[in-house]
């Protein structure tokens, strides 16, 4: 489909970004010059250290780390020197406890402080950190702490009971730390584990600590995948992952001292380890983080009052405002911001040009994965944005479109999105399972399992995940592309679509639609779409069957589930569905 390039104004792009140049920036990167960013000790690296500590031994001290908005909209403020110390107090415990470096210690906890100083002092001691998602259902938390044999779990009062139950079958979990009011803690048993109030021993340890100097390939973090594919998978993140998630955060989220920056995700997922804690504090960001739930009022509100300038949210996110309307985004004051990121889904034109509408700034997609550890592909404030194009890669990455059989393709191909191996922010292993981490290298290659096109100007495309390309009548149709074509109809707010068996055709697209407040389905809407389709895809593109949904099935971290659309269409078995959002 075509669109129109939005080319960057001076009301856009009223600030000097760190990145001025893309091409003199990417093409005289070099790793040396991405270190002098990052603290290292003869040699040795903690992302932690990067992340807090150096903050809070520097002028930055006093500088506010975190503006912290509780479930009921009660504020706590934190300094560097502040957070630092709590991380230190909690390292402490863990050495309390016996814990030494390579344990593992997760996290099941909605956003509350303790998630975030607890991960930073987790890495201080060298055992590696995990995180998972405060909705998740028992069998998607046993799954992660049995694969991961983790030894501590830390949770809260309300979630306790989900630990409880699934304790039992986790012989390696020694600990179950519990952030509440010690008294009600002190009632909490399960047999065989301790369970012990975090606060309480918290308060009991020094503020001092002396971080554990790791060597850069040291483990500091794993994070299972989406599951939007399938099972989830526990890749595993080393130390010097710090160097890539520092230099993306810059050039990328261009945060600078004076922001307040925003991340919406929640680091039950990987842009919330990356980009709310690692390569956003490495930067000396003041952030704002909100453990309410989403509302367009209070998002907005948010935004308002913290006066925040540089938000990083996700494609479902602002789809929902979006659908909110543009009348509620003018109640409110949000001149503040001044540049916009989007992650975790393919971002279509419409909601690009929707932002551009209402906050007077484009959204500037960008692209990576667990696996990558840090942003890989990405729009730039420097750079102009051809909408549904997810930009050109980051400096230090290079990034190909590669056949199956390995070999380079040029510009407008369809082939497999592929990265140069050996980025810093690579996943070092993927957990108990070595070969599944063999298979994503092949031909000299990190193969993504996403397909991809680079157009002539050096602009990647994402078509779709490799098994949700659809074959049909003979030619390939990304799902994206039919998607991004639907949401551009008034009626339309979102779309899934999928390639449906069929005897004459190969494949027939079926789309999944939610349609916008205040549109009926019907079959004359059904046609209209179809026509709207026809008018702007490639004949054959048109989706031959659409279906009005209230909701689509989409992960925690938001992404729609295709396979899972595709599995219930077709009266398939319907896999893991850990992951996925209550539905
Ligand atoms: P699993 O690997 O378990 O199936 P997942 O791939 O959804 O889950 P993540 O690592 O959270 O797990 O997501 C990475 C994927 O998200 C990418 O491979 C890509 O398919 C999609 N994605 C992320 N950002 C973008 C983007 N900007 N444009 C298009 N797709 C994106
Ligand atoms: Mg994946």
């Amino acid at each position: 489909m075509k669109s129109t390039l939005i080319k960057k104004t001076k009301k856009m792009v009223n600030f000097t970004p760190n990145m001025e140049n893309y091409n003199s920036i990417y093409n005289n990167h070099t790793l040396a010059e991405a270190k002098k960013d990052i603290d290292f000790f003869k040699g040795k690296i903690n992302a932690a250290y990067n992340a807090i500590e150096r903050h809070a031994n520097s002028w930055r001290k006093n500088k506010i780390a975190l503006y912290w908005i509780g479930a009921e909209g009660e504020t706590i403020n934190y300094t560097f020197r502040e957070l630092n110390e709590l991380s230190n107090q909690f390292a402490n415990s863990l050495h309390s406890l016996k814990v030494v470096k390579g344990d593992r210690v997760f996290f099941f906890l909605t956003r509350l402080p303790q998630l975030y100083y607890g991960f930073l002092g987790t890495l201080k001691t060298g055992a590696i950190s995990g995180t998972m998602f405060a909705a998740f259902g028992p069998q998607a938390i046993e799954d992660r702490l049995g694969n991961s044999s983790a030894k501590v779990v830390v949770t809260e009062l309300q979630l306790f009971e989900r630990i409880a139950s699934v304790a039992p079958k986790l012989p390696h979990l020694k600990v179950i730390l519990v952030v509440g009011d010690p008294k009600k803690v002190a009632k909490l048993k399960v047999p065989g584990k301790k369970v012990i109030a975090l606060d309480e021993l918290s308060a009991q340890q020094s503020k001092e600590y002396k971080t554990l100097m790791m060597k850069p390939d040291d483990p500091a973090f794993m994070l299972y995948t989406s599951g939007t594919t399938g099972k989830p998978k526990g890749v595993v993140h080393a130390h010097k992952a710090i160097i890539h998630e520092h230099l993306s955060a810059k050039y990328v989220l261009d945060i600078k001292d004076e922001d307040v920056y925003w991340c919406t995700a929640d680091p039950g997922w990987v842009t919330g380890v990356a980009y709310e804690i690692l390569g956003s504090w490495s930067n000396g960001a003041t952030e704002v983080i909100t453990n309410g739930k989403f509302s367009p009022e209070e998002w907005y509100k948010i935004i308002q009052d913290y006066k925040v300038t540089i938000w990083y949210t996700a494609p479902t996110a602002i789809r929902m405002l979006q659908a909110s309307g543009d009348k509620l985004v003018k109640k409110y004051d949000l001149s503040s911001l001044r540049y916009l990121a989007s992650v975790g889904e393919p971002l279509n034109p419409e909601p690009i040009r929707w932002g551009l509408k209402v906050f007077g700034l484009p959204f500037h997609d960008n692209w990576w994965q667990t696996e990558t550890g840090g942003i890989l592909i990405a729009n730039y404030a420097c750079m102009d944005i051809k909408p549904g194009s997810m930009g050109k890669p980051l400096p230090g990455i290079t990034a190909e479109i590669v056949s199956d059989s390995g070999q380079v393709l040029g510009p407008n191909k369809e082939g497999n999105l592929s990265i140069k191996p050996g980025w810093p922010s690579m996943m070092q292993k993927i957990w108990m399972r070595p070969n599944k981490y063999k298979s994503y290298f092949e031909h000299g290659w990190y193969i993504s399992g996403d397909r991809a096109f680079r157009d002539k100007d050096g602009y990647f495309w994402f078509i779709g995940r490799a098994d949700d390309v659809i074959k049909t009548s003979g030619e390939r149709v990304g799902p994206f592309e039919v998607e991004s074509a639907l949401v551009e109809h008034p009626s339309c707010i979102e779309a899934g679509v999928i390639g449906k068996p069929d005897p004459l055709r190969g494949e027939i697209i079926k789309a999944f639609v939610k349609l916008a407040p205040g549109f009926k389905g019907s079959e004359n809407l059904k046609k209209e779409l179809q026509k709207f389709i026809k008018r702007h895809l490639a004949g054959h593109a048109y989706p031959r069957e659409i279906e009005f949904v209230d909701k689509l099935p989409k992960t925690r971290s938001g992404k729609i589930m295709r396979r899972l659309l595709k599995a219930r269409e077709l009266g398939l078995p319907i896999g893991d569905t850990s992951t996925l959002e209550e539905y």
